[in-house]
């Protein structure tokens, strides 16, 4: 056994990060395979680091800044898919520290407008393939999505939903109570309740992941592509001459460039505001909770927009629960009683059955929103100085289309159809896209 390991160790340990990650294979990735968890698991040696740390240059090609999903989506496909690799990456703390980390990671494509469905539906495609095309587990479980319909109002909006999802080639239907039964046995359809359930937006592909996989995986294809990820490393400034960017501040020192991308949702106006960009956003903490693990009994996502609560059962058998923005503008990121006693209330309304489940957590994050419930992207008044961001309470699930249409962008110069919609311009034309009704409480 004693030759069997040391035999193991040699292998492991004469393939160094360098080989692995660096220059030589600066496109491949460390592979992870199962011979590989058996092999480390008797040698004992460590795995080599999944991204690894630089020096900050004095240039850089493009700068990002933000490493939540989209920022590191951004930088993943601008190496990937365009070959542009002399890229930094900049977070003020660790990546995934912000929304990212902190979201209840439902995935799903039913939106209301066919800009908002197209766009959406581009990004469950990608996240369907993520573990493969990353090497790396995301566990992405597509379990199915409901939300409820507790009045005439919103049954009419769900069916209205279910048609533009059915035109745009996305699979939705509403179904009633019994249907509902079905795919939830123990939720309470009866009619003595303060919100009779009506019906529900039915959702097949939709579903949820694991969050920090998914920031780990792009994090890890972004550095192999010989990307830079700078974490602890704050904007202070943004230089901006003759209405171009040129370069960006940061307490570990200041870069040259020509291109910066805003990806710092929660924090988004106060580095436009560097830039001298004016966007409509407002930020909101957002709250969540999850229970002790039970044994699995909640197949699909539930959203109610009337008891405004969503809760889906995680692999390991939490309950995660989420609910609407907290009603007033902060960038504290603090728990609260309020929050955890509405919720409970909430919830016992739709399943009284969970009355002895027990809170483990409760925590915040900080969301962008605009006023009609669409992101911001693309293009800015100042020049090179581009914007992936207002995306409140339901961005995760657009990471990878982010990404792949903002590199598209850098690359091309060109705004990419999936985009156009979406840019800061768009408010100064009175054209909003009215995503309300399909992303208030559902994210
Ligand atoms: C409780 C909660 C539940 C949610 N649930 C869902 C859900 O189920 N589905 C869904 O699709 N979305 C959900 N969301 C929304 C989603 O989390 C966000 O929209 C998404 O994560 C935003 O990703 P991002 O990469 O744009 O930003 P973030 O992940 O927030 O990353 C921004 C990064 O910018 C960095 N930064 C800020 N300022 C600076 C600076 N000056 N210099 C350098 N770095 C800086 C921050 O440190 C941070 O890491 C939820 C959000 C919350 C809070």
């Amino acid at each position: 056994m004693r030759a069997i390991k040391s035999v193991l160790r040699a292998a492991t340990s004469s393939i160094g990060p360098n080989d692995r990650n660096g220059s030589k294979n600066a496109h491949r990735p460390y592979r992870y395979s199962a011979f590989d968890l058996l092999r480390h698991g008797f040698s004992q040696a460590d795995w080599p680091r999944a991204w690894r740390e630089h020096d900050l240059k004095s240039t850089y090609d493009v700068v990002i800044i933000g490493g939540g999903v989209h920022g590191l989506a951004a930088a993943y496909y601008l190496a990937e898919n365009h070959g542009i690799t002399n890229v930094a990456l900049l977070d003020k703390g660790y990546i995934g520290s912000g929304g990212s980390g902190r979201n209840t990671a439902i995935i799903r494509s039913n939106y209301l407008t066919p800009e908002g469905i197209r766009f959406y539906d581009r990004s469950v495609k990608l996240y369907e393939t993520l573990s493969v095309d990353l090497n790396f587990n995301a566990m992405f479980a597509q379990r199915g999505h409901l939300t409820l319909a507790h009045n005439d109002g919103s049954l009419r909006t769900m069916r209205w939903r279910a048609e533009v999802n059915k035109l745009e080639g996305v699979d939705s239907e509403v179904i009633g109570p019994e249907g509902i039964k079905n795919l939830v046995p123990f939720i309470d359809t009866s009619e003595d309740v303060r919100y009779p359930i009506l019906g529900a937006l039915y959702h097949p592909p939709g579903g949820i992941i694991r969050h920090d996989a998914v920031v780990w995986g792009y994090a890890r294809g972004a550095d192999a592509h010989g990307i830079h990820i700078h974490q602890n490393t704050e904007v202070t400034d943004i230089d901006v001459a003759d209405g171009r960017v040129r370069g960006v501040r940061t307490n570990q020192g200041d870069i040259k460039t020509n291109t910066v991308i805003n990806c710092t949702a929660g924090w988004s106006t106060l580095i436009s505001d560097m830039a001298g960009v004016k966007m409509p956003i407002r930020t909101f903490p957002l709250q969540a909770a999850v229970t002790e693990p039970v044994r699995p009994f909640l197949d699909p996502v539930i959203v109610s927009g009337t008891l405004h609560v969503y809760v889906s059962q995680t692999d390991r058998g939490e309950l995660v629960f989420g609910a609407s923005v907290d009603p007033f503008t902060s960038y504290s990121m603090r728990g609260s009683l309020e929050f955890a006693e509405g919720l409970a209330e909430h919830v016992l309304e739709l399943m009284p059955s969970l009355a002895r489940m027990r809170l483990l957590r409760q925590w915040s994050g900080l969301c962008d929103m605009t006023p009609d419930f669409s992101p911001i992207m693309g293009v800015t008044p100042v020049g090179g100085f581009l914007v992936d961001v207002g995306w409140g309470t339901y961005g995760f699930k657009a990471g990878p289309v982010s990404g792949e249409t903002i590199a598209k962008l850098v690359a091309t110069g060109k705004t990419p159809e999936l985009i156009a919609s979406f840019g800061l311009d768009r408010f100064g034309r009175g054209d909003l896209m009215g995503e309300k009704g399909a992303a208030a409480v559902g994210h």
